[in-house]
């Protein structure tokens, strides 16, 4: 590891991120867990949530990027890999040779899949890199995940992928009333199965339920749609956490989760036990004194009341501390009290006001987000006072902010 001079990192309990995987494994069984892993796990570094994920139950990893498959691979993560949208230019073939199942949604996007599946068998002989037990095999991977079928012999030599219909959110996904025809064209292909039809819900941790319901009815209308040209996909999948947990009918054969897992689960579950997985912490940078009447950092925006102790921390908005933080009232935690920030937010530093009393220290733990004493700041809390999600919160503490992974002694639950 290199050396680090900063005291600036994160901690990453894989230990939660298993027990969050076995507890939503648990909820919507039969149908089985996908773990997404996307943004680099929300920000918690996937390298180490993903094994811990699959530990816990989940059977598929789900990603944005073909790169963040690739990264998957070359860790030497052999589990079914989904693709969440379908790439442009070479990205389907480079996914397919990464043994990482793409989603399509377009006839150019079928046409470039069998393209790259029939050119890699012409290249690489009868099991060529199309098919995904041999580029696992050629990216160091394990040669195919345990438990999976060997989809070479069963599945005829054709390589899978899953087709997105859009019911209703209208950002990705094939119009309903092409749903036939692309099946179709898949069906036509000997190099592809249709493996998975899917969409995504838009509104599920919100209202009655009314969208939901509706975008549930498109995608069973889909999958007849399908079954009227000869096609049966083996998994149909629609809900993320909110579905998932709210919405047992969307659960169909796969859930998608990503902020349940990371222990934020959108909508009320106090009885599912999730658990936050990742901590914030920092150590105080230096400690100085200032009087009444005196301000700090840019702009130089809130006189204090009194005459202070204020604590520099070694974070900023580069870090992901967005500067709305200090106009919502931001409070990070030092030796188990509340401290407010006491100025802007800037690029690499924060300064927190610590009150008169001086018990503050160069060398203290500072916890932006998690636990210290009795006190907690989650992810929700500063959700709130930037006027965001917890999604983006977590996914956005910057990349120079080491990840490490430790395990809780609680353990797995
Ligand atoms: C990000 C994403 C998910 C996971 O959503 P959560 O609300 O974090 O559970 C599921 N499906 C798709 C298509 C996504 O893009």
């Amino acid at each position: 590891m290199a050396e680090r001079y900063r005291p600036n990192w994160l901690e990453i309990d894989v230990s939660a991120i298993r027990h969050n995987a076995r507890r939503l494994s648990e909820l919507v069984a039969p149908a089985k867990l996908c773990a997404v892993v996307k943004a680099d796990a929300y920000g918690h570094g996937m390298i180490g949530v993903a094994p811990a994920a699959l530990a816990g139950g989940a059977t598929w990893l789900a990603v944005a990027l073909v790169e963040e498959g690739l990264a998957l691979r070359q860790a030497g993560i052999g589990a079914r890999i989904l693709l969440l949208s379908e790439p442009p230019g070479k990205g389907i073939e480079a996914a397919l040779r990464g043994g990482i199942t793409p989603t399509l949604y377009s006839a150019g996007g079928v046409e470039r899949a069998a393209l790259a599946v029939r050119g890699a068998r012409g290249a690489g002989g009868a099991r060529g890199a199309g098919g995904a037990r041999g580029a696992r095999g050629a990216g160091g991977a394990p040669a195919a995940p345990a438990g999976e079928p060997d989809d070479e012999v069963g599945r005829g030599g054709r390589v899978p992928v899953h087709l997105k219909v859009d019911t209703g959110m209208h950002r990705v996904g094939a119009d309903p009333w092409d749903v036939a025809a692309i099946g179709r064209s898949v069906a036509a292909e000997p190099a592809l199965l249709l493996e998975g039809l899917w969409s995504h819900l838009a509104a599920a941790d919100e209202g009655p339920g009314e969208l939901t319901a509706l975008q549930l009815g498109r995608l069973e209308q889909a999958r007849r749609d399908l079954a009227g040209v000869g096609v049966v996909p083996e998994l149909v999948h629609l809900a993320n956490s909110a579905g998932a947990i709210a919405h047992p009918a969307t659960r169909l054969d796969l859930v998608r989760c990503g902020i349940a897992l990371y222990g934020y689960p959108p909508v009320p579950a106090p009885s599912l036990g999730l658990r936050p997985a990742l901590s914030w912490k920092a150590q105080v940078h230096l400690v100085r004194r200032l009087e009444a009447g005196e301000a700090v950092s840019y702009g130089l925006e809130q006189p204090l009341e009194r005459s202070s102790h204020v604590a520099v921390v070694p974070a900023g908005y580069h870090d992901g501390i967005d500067r709305r933080f200090f106009e919502g009232g931001g409070e990070v935690l030092i030796r188990g009290r509340r401290r407010r920030v006491a100025g802007r937010v800037t690029m690499d530093q924060l300064v927190v006001d610590c009150g008169p009393e001086g018990d503050v220290a160069s060398g203290d733990e500072v916890v932006l987000i998690g636990r210290q004493g009795d006190e907690e700041v989650s992810a929700e809390e500063w959700a709130r006072r930037i006027g965001s999600i917890s999604w983006e919160v977590l996914s956005r503490i910057g990349c120079r902010v080491p990840r490490d992974v430790v395990s809780d002694a609680r353990g797995e639950q």
